[in-house]
């Protein structure tokens, strides 16, 4: 199976306070030709700098992308991109679709005519044919009575319809790549399952892949193929859907499951709280940056950052304790 994109050691820094700060350290994964792969993680992980980063976005918002990143999108590199190779590939090759489709659709156009632009402004099909092929995207996410509802303005629509517009937008080209930035956190349990088994049907029909955005386990147990976990800017954990639910190796991936509610559980059980919260991203420590809130942190996390181990071909995690005696022979430290 193709890589569709691969990412090798991407760093992206933002100017705070007159000093950069590195949201994104090191990170690397690659993307297969119709599969999705979930970047899960508290917010202000980087996990949107990442998605962002894929997107030729992070110039606009005044942030640095590091001269050894690379982004390969088709064995393209996507960071010589200029301006204008970015607006043929952006909304067309690589679409994304974000949290808040209030603030992304134009209030004061009607839903159809927003599609019809993005299929002309691509040369996807010609004007004749425009409004036809809207309907047919419309009915495709799974809007009612497309024809009538697509002269509609946004505000028409409830939150769960308007993300399917917003769906309906970003596929409106055929991209090869989608990155949904948590689609459906703002939408309640119901909705949000229809929508996320609309999109894992489209990923299929389309073979087209996704980057799927989120800090809800239940999400990435319905949608990805493969799971990379972020914390602190850096990835400490990826590997198949499987390996990340039933080998975990990380301890934050451990406290991430145990904090979130599965499917399966028996109601009222009472959820593990993780304690603490993520290091500000200006006092990285040298380390492991989980290392104040790691249960086996040992004195050997703090000073160095673990180099990542393979457990499998695709299965990964950047922890000391997976290192041999003889590295971190140097006692712990919570035990
Ligand atoms: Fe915990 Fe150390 Fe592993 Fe970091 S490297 S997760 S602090 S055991
Ligand atoms: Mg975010």
């Amino acid at each position: 199976n193709t890589n569709v994109l691969e990412v090798s050691e991407l760093s992206v820094s933002f100017l705070v306070d007159e000093e950069y700060i590195k949201c994104v350290r090191n990170v690397s994964f690659t993307v297969k030709a119709g599969e999705c792969l979930a970047i899960v993680g508290e917010s202000g992980c980087g996990k949107s700098v990442t998605a962002k980063s894929v997107m030729g976005l992070i110039r606009q918002q005044n942030g640095k992308i590091s001269k050894n990143s690379r982004i390969l999108f088709e064995n393209e590199d996507m960071l010589n991109n200029d301006k204008k190779q970015w607006t043929q590939v952006r909304g067309k090759d690589i679409a994304m679709v974000f949290q808040d489709s209030m603030s992304a659709l134009n209030p004061t156009m009607r839903i159809g005519k927003q599609i019809e632009e993005i299929l002309l402004n691509h040369k996807i099909c010609k004007k004749s044919d425009a409004k036809k092929k809207t309907i047919q995207l419309l009915k495709k996410v799974g809007i009612p009575y497309a024809e009538k509802r697509s002269r509609q303005y946004p505000h028409e629509f409830s939150g769960g319809m308007r993300q399917r517009i917003m769906i309906a937008m970003a596929i409106a080209c055929n991209p090869r790549l989608l990155i949904a930035d948590e689609p459906t956190t703002a939408l309640d349990v119901v909705v949000q399952a229809q929508i996320l088994e609309m999109l894992k049907r489209l990923q299929k029909e389309e073979n087209m892949s996704i980057i799927l955005v989120t800090h809800d386990f239940g999400v990435v147990a319905r949608m990805a193929d493969r799971v990379a976990v972020m914390y602190s800017g850096s990835i400490v954990e990826q590997g198949s859907l499987k390996d990340i639910f039933y080998r975990t190796k990380h301890p934050y991936t451990r406290a991430l499951l145990k904090s979130q509610p599965r499917l399966n559980d028996r109601k009222g059980k009472e959820l593990y709280t993780l304690e603490g919260t993520p290091p500000i991203l200006k006092n990285i420590p040298e380390g492991c940056p989980f290392c104040f809130r790691c249960e086996n942190a040992m004195n050997i996390c703090v000073k160095k950052m673990p180099k990542a181990t393979d457990f499998n071909e695709e299965h990964k995690a950047s922890c000391w304790l997976f290192h041999n005696e003889n590295v971190r022979s140097e006692g712990e430290i919570n035990g």
